[in-house]
């Protein structure tokens, strides 16, 4: 047998895989050095074998590398993991995940343009598309996650794309991919999902009818909060244009960061199933308490939205949040009665995180705003890592006495 129908066989064997096979193993072409795990490619530039190679690769005659904002190998091999994962034709990788909102925007939009965006997404790509596509002439429309009605009347003929997130965060609504994109679809319009607090391993939005997944890999792809980075994916169409931006614009992927999120990748199902379980355990406690006024959470029975979540997604995650007592002082004190749970906005980690959100993620909304979104004085968000789970509840606890 050549190598190479070794290869094919390979590719094959992988393409029917189940998904945990994907996140091991899927995008890696090993070197002539036979390595195992796959190799970090730090180098910015590529070397040809001839002026005239040269001039091949650089009119696109001659496959291969150039330059490393254009390709690298440890990139490509992360863009292939991260596709397969959530069953896309295509992935391009990114510098962050604002980046992957950012070019997915860019590269698909142009002035006079209108998109229709979930109130519930994170704050900072409210501020993307309020402060800078609104600059460009692109404007944005916020409804609720889960009103579909709000949805079908935002949309107007200039509307091109649907943007979502879900769960939400922190109040966890449950956004119903399918509807939604069928009404996308109705109008032409496409729907991207950011799916950062599921990840493929819990939610496969393109199998429901989305268009675009993008990700902020800085949460659970990483999975250890070590590294920013970001993906788009979806059809070769969108995708190529999103491609083509990121070559131009630049907010291209480092290989060293590709790398820790191939690493995360290969644990991501059983990280992602873990966090669940024990947000579930806390959750269901938390309810019972007498100062936790109200526990958001897709996975408890008497949240509004349980069934669907239970229908789209494998499991509920690992992000819950809860009100407690009556004011931000309750909440702050709560918070500052923990001594595990670390106090930082970000999510995903293996570490557990506590935040409050109405004075950090969402203290540039207003009032009036925040008041609409849900987001009260006396809740608190907390991203559920890996640690013990009695260990968190003893840490939940402490911080319900000092309330
Ligand atoms: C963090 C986050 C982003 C932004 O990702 P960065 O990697 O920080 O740029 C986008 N969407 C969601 C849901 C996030 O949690």
């Amino acid at each position: 047998m050549t190598e190479q129908e070794y290869l094919a066989q390979r590719q094959s064997v992988l393409a029917e895989a189940e998904l945990d096979t994907r996140a091991v193993r899927a995008g890696q072409v090993r070197t002539a050095e036979g390595e195992h795990a796959e190799p970090i490619f730090m180098t910015s530039s590529y070397v040809f074998a001839s002026a005239s190679e040269a001039a091949a690769r650089f009119s696109g005659a001659q496959a291969g590398n150039v330059y490393s904002r254009y390709t690298n190998p440890t990139v490509r091999t992360f863009e292939e993991r991260i596709a397969a994962l959530e069953g896309a034709e295509m992935g391009v990788a990114t510098a962050s995940g604002m980046a992957a909102i950012l070019s997915t925007c860019i590269a698909l939009l142009q002035t006079g343009d209108h998109v229709v965006c979930s109130r519930s997404v994170f704050g900072t790509t409210t501020v993307l598309l309020t402060k800078y596509l609104a600059k460009l002439g692109i404007s944005t429309t916020f409804v609720s996650p889960v009103q579909l009605s709000q949805w079908q009347r935002a949309i107007t003929p200039n509307t091109k794309l649907l943007l979502l997130e879900t769960p939400s965060n922190p109040l966890s609504e449950i956004a119903d991919i399918r509807a939604l994109a069928d009404i996308a679809h109705q109008h032409n319009c496409l729907l991207v999902v950011d799916n950062c607090f599921c990840t493929p391993a819990l939610q496969q939005p393109l199998a429901l009818g989305a268009d675009i997944v993008v990700h902020s890999a800085t949460k659970y792809l990483d999975g250890q909060g070590r590294s920013v980075g970001g993906a788009v994916v979806g059809r070769v169409e969108q995708m190529n244009e999103v491609l083509s931006f990121i070559r131009t614009a630049g907010p291209s992927m480092s290989p060293f960061n590709a790398w820790v999120f191939l690493k995360g990748l290969e644990t991501l199902r059983l990280r992602m199933l873990a966090h669940s379980a024990s947000a579930l355990t806390l959750a269901t406690w938390l309810q019972e308490q007498t100062a936790v006024v109200k526990v958001h959470y897709a996975g408890l029975i008497d949240h509004p939205q349980h069934a669907l979540a239970a229908s789209q997604q494998k499991a509920f995650g690992g992000v819950l949040s809860f009100e407690v007592g009556e004011s931000q002082e309750d909440a702050w004190q709560f918070i500052d009665a923990t001594r595990l749970m670390s106090i930082t906005a970000n999510l995903g980690d293996a570490k557990t995180t506590i935040v409050h959100p109405a004075t950090t993620t969402h203290g540039r909304l207003t009032p009036e705003q925040r008041l609409e979104a849900g987001i009260t004085d006396n809740l608190i968000r907390v991203s559920v890592g890996l640690e013990d789970v009695e260990d968190l509840r003893k840490d939940l606890q402490r911080g319900l006495s000092a309330v």
